[in-house]
C-alpha cells in the first residue's frame, strides 16, 4: 500500500529514521499527471533504494504562464493506480504552503551559473529560478541518497546537477532516458492537450531530430539547424521556438561537433497552445 503524506515535517522525520535503520531512499520528484516516462523513474529508483518517495506537486514559481499553470492536469486518484504496480512507498503531495511556508519568494535566487539564460530559460524567464526553488526545497525535506530524473528535460537535469554541486548536496542525482510515444512523441504530462490528429503527427520531432543526428558529421551546425527549423514549420500546427545543438555541459552553442565531445540537439515547438520539448544527444565522449 502506498503511503500518502501531506506534511513535510511528517515525511522528514520518516525519512531520518528509515536512514538510521541503514535502509537507502530514492526520489522521484513530479509534478503528477503520470505517464509511462514517470513510471519508469520510479521503477528504476524501486530497483536501486530500499524507500522510494514520489512527489506529486504542481509548483507554481516554475510558471512564467499563469494559463499553463491552470491548465495543468491534476490527476491524484489516476496517479495513485499507476504508481500502485511500481512498489513506491511513498507519495508527498504535499500543498503549496507547505512547501513554501514562508512564502514562495524564499529561496528562488539561487545562482543558476548563467545555465538558466539559455532555451528554455530564455523562451520562459524566471522558469529554472522556480525550478531549482523547489528541488531544492524537496531535497532538504526528503534528503533522499539518490534523485531521479528524466534526460526529456535536459536542461533541467543539467541545472540541478550544477545546484547539486555548488550546493554540496549529499545526493546523487540520476538521469534516464527518454520513453516515447510509439510515434516517437516524447511522453508528456501536456500531450493530453494536443488533438488527436496534432498528437499523431507529432513524430515530426523526433523523426527531425533523428535526422539532424544521422547527419552531424556531414552537415554543418547551422545547416543541421536551419533543416530542422524549415522542417517543423512546414507541418501545420507546429510552430519551432527553436532548435538548438549546445554543449551537454555548458549549455552553450557549439560551433564544431568534431571539436566538441558532448553534443546535444535540443527543441520546443508549440502545436495546439501546448509547448513541447525534446532532445537528442548527437555525441558524447568521456
Ligand atoms: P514532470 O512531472 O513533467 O515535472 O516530470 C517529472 C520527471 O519526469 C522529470 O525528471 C522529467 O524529466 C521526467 N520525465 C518526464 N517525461 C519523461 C519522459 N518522456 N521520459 C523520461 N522521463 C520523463
Amino acid at each position: 500500500m502506498i503511503r500518502i503524506i501531506e506534511q513535510a515535517s511528517e515525511l522528514n522525520s520518516l525519512v531520518n529514521a528509515t536512514k538510521k535503520t541503514g535502509l537507502s531512499v530514492g526520489f522521484v520528484p513530479t509534478m503528477g499527471a503520470l505517464h509511462k516516462g514517470h513510471l519508469t523513474l520510479v521503477k528504476k529508483a524501486k530497483k536501486e533504494n530500499d524507500l522510494v518517495i514520489v512527489s506529486i506537486f504542481v509548483n507554481p514559481t516554475q510558471f512564467n504562464d499563469k494559463k499553463d499553470l491552470d491548465k495543468y492536469p491534476r490527476t491524484l486518484e489516476n496517479d495513485l493506480v499507476l504508481l500502485k504496480p511500481t512498489s513506491a512507498d511513498i507519495v508527498f503531495s504535499p500543498s503549496v504552503s507547505e512547501v513554501y511556508p514562508h512564502g514562495d519568494l524564499i529561496g528562488a535566487d539561487i545562482d543558476l551559473g548563467g545555465l538558466d539564460t539559455y532555451m528554455e530559460g530564455a523562451f520562459r524567464p524566471g522558469h529554472f529560478k522556480g525550478v531549482a526553488q523547489v528541488v531544492k526545497r524537496l531535497l532538504d525535506i526528503v534528503t533522499p541518497d539518490r534523485l531521479y530524473m528524466g534526460q526529456k528535460d535536459f536542461q533541467q537535469f543539467t541545472i540541478i546537477q550544477y545546484m547539486i554541486d555548488k550546493l554540496k548536496m549529499d545526493t546523487i542525482l540520476v538521469v534516464c532516458p527518454i520513453i516515447r510515444e510509439t510515434n516517437g512523441l516524447a511522453m508528456s504530462s501536456r500531450n493530453e492537450r494536443l488533438s488527436a490528429l496534432t498528437r499523431k503527427k507529432a513524430g515530426i520531432i523526433y523523426r527531425t531530430l533523428l535526422t539532424v543526428k544521422n547527419n552531424c558529421n556531414i552537415s554543418s551546425i547551422v545547416e543541421l539547424e536551419q533543416y530542422g527549423m524549415k522542417r517543423l514549420a512546414a507541418l501545420s500546427p507546429f510552430e519551432p521556438e527553436y532548435l538548438t545543438i549546445v554543449d551537454g555541459n555548458t549549455l552553450t552553442p557549439v560551433t564544431d561537433i568534431a571539436a566538441t565531445n558532448y553534443a546535444v540537439a535540443c527543441v520546443a515547438v508549440w502545436a495546439d497552445g501546448v509547448r513541447l520539448i525534446d532532445n537528442i544527444i548527437l555525441k558524447k565522449e568521456n
